[in-house]
């Protein structure tokens, strides 16, 4: 099968500091793939070159290359504004804007000239749906995001990054700063989207990533150690240092 994002030979330096060294990985179509690693081994960097994040940064040297669907999104003459559209990212900690629930959906809607003005209602309801919160936000549309519990806010912010209708969404540790029940919905939340989009995740849960990934990259140091099926990686590791980290021996 055709991976519908590949890295080839991705090299990331921080000024003099190597941080991603030769990284090739193929994400497959519709599934959910997960980062693990011990803290500072490159997990957010990687996911960040995914959508070009590192563009706006002088300090950080992107080498190598990152194929959607087969096209080069670090191409001279690929759209970057159309590569954050393709590839959404949800972050660590919930950043929904300071408006209305309704308006961190439409936001997007409108400035991207998704929706029609009258479907905008129409999307924003699909997109809550979507990140299971509607039952909860159906009546209090109009107030803040900001009112929200953070679990409510992180589906927020899901809901906001599904209704731009991305192909891929990266999220990095979206569940680190949620209490165990909203860890469990959105865990149940990225299996029910993975239907319908492909999902990497950098998770520092061992747990997590067994529970819902597909296939599981083991980073260390700034290389991918180890890339497979999840149940393989979890029940076989063929790198030494794999199997340390997933016993709980250092990390
Ligand atoms: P992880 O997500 O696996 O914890 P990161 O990708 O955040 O690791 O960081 C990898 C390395 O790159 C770390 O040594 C970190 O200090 C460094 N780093 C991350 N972001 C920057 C930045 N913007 N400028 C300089 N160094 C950075
Ligand atoms: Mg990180």
């Amino acid at each position: 099968m055709k991976p519908k994002l590949e890295t080839r030979d991705i090299n990331l330096s921080f000024g003099s500091k190597h941080v991603l060294k030769d990284i090739n990985i193929q994400i497959p179509e519709k599934r959910i793939v997960a980062l693990i690693g011990p803290s500072g081994c490159g997990k957010s960097t990687l996911l960040r070159c995914m959508n070009r994040m590192h563009d706006l940064n002088p300090d950080a040297h992107v080498k190598g290359d990152i194929f959607l669907d087969g096209e080069n999104i670090y191409s001279s003459d690929y759209d970057v504004v159309g590569v954050r559209r393709k590839i959404g990212m949800v972050f660590q900690r919930p950043n929904p804007f300071p408006k209305s629930i309704f308006n961190n959906i439409a936001y997007g809607l409108r400035i991207n000239k998704l929706a029609e003005k009258k479907e905008i209602p129409n999307v924003v309801e699909e997109s809550l749906k979507g990140s299971y919160l509607w039952d909860e936000v159906k009546d209090s549309l109009d107030s803040s995001a900001l009112s929200l519990s953070g679990g409510q806010q992180q589906r927020l912010c899901i809901a906001r990054a599904i209704a731009i209708r991305p192909e891929v969404i990266l999220m990095d540790e979206p569940t680190s700063a949620l209490d165990p029940i909203s860890t469990g919905k959105v865990e149940e939340l990225m299996v029910e989207l993975k239907k319908e989009f492909t999902i990497v995740i950098v998770t520092h849960s061992m747990q997590q990533a067994r529970r819902i990934s597909d296939h599981v990259g083991f980073m260390y140091l700034g290389d991918l150690a180890e890339y497979g099926p999840t149940e393989r990686v979890f029940t076989n590791p063929q790198n030494e240092l794999t199997e340390k980290y997933i016993s709980g021996s250092f990390g």
